[in-house]
């Protein structure tokens, strides 16, 4: 069924005439355009990177509190303890913590992983205005819910 899809797709491209390539060449153009539209003030460029900033703090602090409760580099799952060789390995790296590292830092911690996500979700819901935040609480909210708990933002 996809192979279908992209198959479609490909013949569309090789048919395609000269005017498409014009029209698709204004979509783009408008779709420039729109993205210049909304200005962005001085202020809100700092509040930005402040969030920025934040979360990359976070991050790695949790990263390295990690290794304080004995946990290596995680080679199981996307997770924050996965060991990153740079920046760009860095931003790619998730905020959560895979079900291997959980476990463990829930045994090393004794921590209820209740309170514990209950706790994160708080901490992100001040800074929403952030787009990592922003989703790292939506994951929050459906690990709350998969855990049968029924905690979800009104
Ligand atoms: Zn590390
Ligand atoms: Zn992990």
């Amino acid at each position: 069924m996809e192979l279908t899809g992209i198959m479609h797709g490909q013949r569309r491209i090789a048919g395609s005439t000269s005017k498409d390539a014009v029209r698709g060449q204004r979509r783009v153009n408008q779709q420039r355009k729109d993205r210049k539209s909304p200005q962005v003030t001085a202020k809100q460029s700092r509040r930005h990177l402040e969030l920025l900033w934040l979360s990359r703090v976070c991050k790695t602090a949790s990263h390295e509190l990690g290794h304080c409760f004995g946990i290596d580099h995680c080679t199981y799952y996307a997770c924050v303890m996965q060991g990153t060789a740079g920046l760009s390995e860095d931003a790619r790296q998730p905020p959560y913590v895979c079900p291997v590292d959980t476990a463990k830092l829930l045994t090393a911690t004794g921590a209820d992983e209740m309170d514990w996500l209950r706790a994160l979700l708080n901490f992100c819901e001040r800074f929403g205005e952030d787009a990592l935040f922003a989703a790292f609480a939506a994951w929050l909210r459906m690990r709350l819910a998969e855990l049968g708990m029924g905690y979800m933002e009104e």
